[in-house]
């Protein structure tokens, strides 16, 4: 299997442990960081930006299960594994708390350590999508796993609520909650991933239609496939769909990446414009990486443009990428396209962006992916901060 190196936080109050674990995992070619208590795991956690947690379950000041909790709260994806000089029955009574709150735990680590479970659990955090099959998916389905998630989308200018993205999960009965990341590849038949989409659309429509009912107006983004924009009975499905669950096909906003676009048939085009011409509104995803013909703005009816989140995550930073940006965000007022800046995870890149005039935030600062029911917390908490200030 190819070796792939990952960011490991160790938190652990022992710094016996902490040299330990990192010589050896330094040693397997992964880069390592350590914190000993609550604060300095926060710390980390938000500048590091880990790929794995490793986690002792008792520290003098905090316990593992109180870390698990603010992870929750911050909707972490990140994957967590457990160390303790407990038994094993501990260990797996915390994992499972992990679990409740929709984190990913992999096994535990029992103290003292071996190098072979060690090398075991970190090569299984990498392994992980070798062993899921296209079949599993598909059952996946049937099993009711997928989920959706929703990321808030904010005015820039007065950080206004606007809109969410639905983001598919699989919360994976094994893995815990899986990211698409890992997952989408399988679905490399058409038919696959058009079952996929039709999913996600069902569940994502019917959500906002009932947030609607509550009285909140607010835009959806669905991701399509290419498979999707080929598909001719996509349009009339997707307007019965709306009109079934009373929304306005003005407030669903379909994305389609730009790599997926520089490739299109003309086929693909007129889906594309029937589903504009049916009310609905398109975006261009990842706008950046695709290397596209500008003559495809020009054809596509678009009426949004998301910057991908590898030019603004650096752009407070670095010269050359906020360059980009600028230029990015020039063409798309040009053309009159709403501009979105994906990735936005600090105050200085919020204020930089919005200073360079982009339309509209998406980004961990703002808030990051998560399930309907915290979705709507916020939402209220943010409306009842805005009438009391
Ligand atoms: P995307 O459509 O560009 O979605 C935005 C991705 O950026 C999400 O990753 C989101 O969690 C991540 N993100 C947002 N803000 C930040 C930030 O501040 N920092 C960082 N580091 N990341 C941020 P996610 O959920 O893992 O999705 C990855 C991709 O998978 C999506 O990229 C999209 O292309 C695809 N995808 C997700 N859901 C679906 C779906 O329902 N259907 C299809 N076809 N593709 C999907
Ligand atoms: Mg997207
Ligand atoms: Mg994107």
């Amino acid at each position: 299997m190819e070796h792939q190196s990952q960011k490991i936080l160790i938190v652990d109050d022992d710094p016996i442990i902490r040299q330990y674990l990192r010589e050896a995992i330094e040693l397997l070619g992964h880069e390592v960081q350590t914190a000993s208590g609550r604060d300095s795991f926060k710390d980390a956690y938000e500048t590091f930006k880990p790929d794995v947690i490793l986690l002792d379950l008792i520290m003098p000041e905090t316990d593992g299960a109180e870390l698990l909790k603010f992870l929750a709260a911050s909707h972490c994806e990140i994957p967590v594994a457990l160390m303790s000089g407990l038994d094993d029955r501990a260990l797996r009574a915390a994992k499972r708390i992990g679990n409740s709150h929709g984190l990913r735990m992999l096994g535990g680590l029992e103290k003292p350590f071996n190098g072979t479970a060690l090398k075991e659990m970190l090569s299984r955090t990498g392994a992980e999508k070798n062993e899921l099959e296209a079949q599993n998916l598909l059952e996946a389905i049937d099993r009711g796993e997928l989920r959706l998630y929703y990321q808030p989308q904010v005015c820039a200018s007065d950080g206004r609520l606007v809109g969410a993205e639905a983001l598919l999960r699989w919360q994976h009965p094994e893995y815990g909650m899986l990211l698409p990341g890992y997952f989408l590849e399988l679905a490399k038949e058409p038919e696959m991933i058009c079952s996929i989409t039709r999913w996600v659309c069902t569940s994502a429509l019917a959500q906002l239609g009932q947030w609607r009912r509550q009285g909140i107006e607010m835009t959806l983004s669905i991701n399509l496939s290419s498979a999707d924009t080929l598909a001719a009975s996509f349009p009339c499905w997707l307007r019965d769909l709306a009109a079934e669950n009373g929304v306005d096909p003005g407030q669903v906003i379909l994305e389609v990446t730009e790599q997926d676009a520089s490739t299109y048939s003309e086929q693909s085009k007129e889906v594309l414009t029937r589903l504009r011409l049916k009310g609905f509104q398109l975006a261009i995803d990842d706008f950046g990486t695709g290397y596209s013909s500008l003559a495809m703005l020009q054809r596509v009816p678009f009426g949004e443009l998301k910057i991908d989140r590898c030019f603004i995550m650096d752009s407070a930073e670095d010269l050359e990428s906020r360059k980009i940006v600028e230029v990015m965000v020039t063409l798309g007022q040009s053309l009159g396209l709403r501009t979105v800046a994906e990735g936005v995870e600090d105050e200085p890149t919020l204020e930089l962006v919005r200073s360079l005039g982009i339309d509209m935030i998406q980004g961990y600062y703002t808030g990051r992916p998560m399930p309907a029911d915290s979705f709507m917390r916020g939402f209220h908490r943010c409306a009842s901060a805005r009438q009391i200030g």
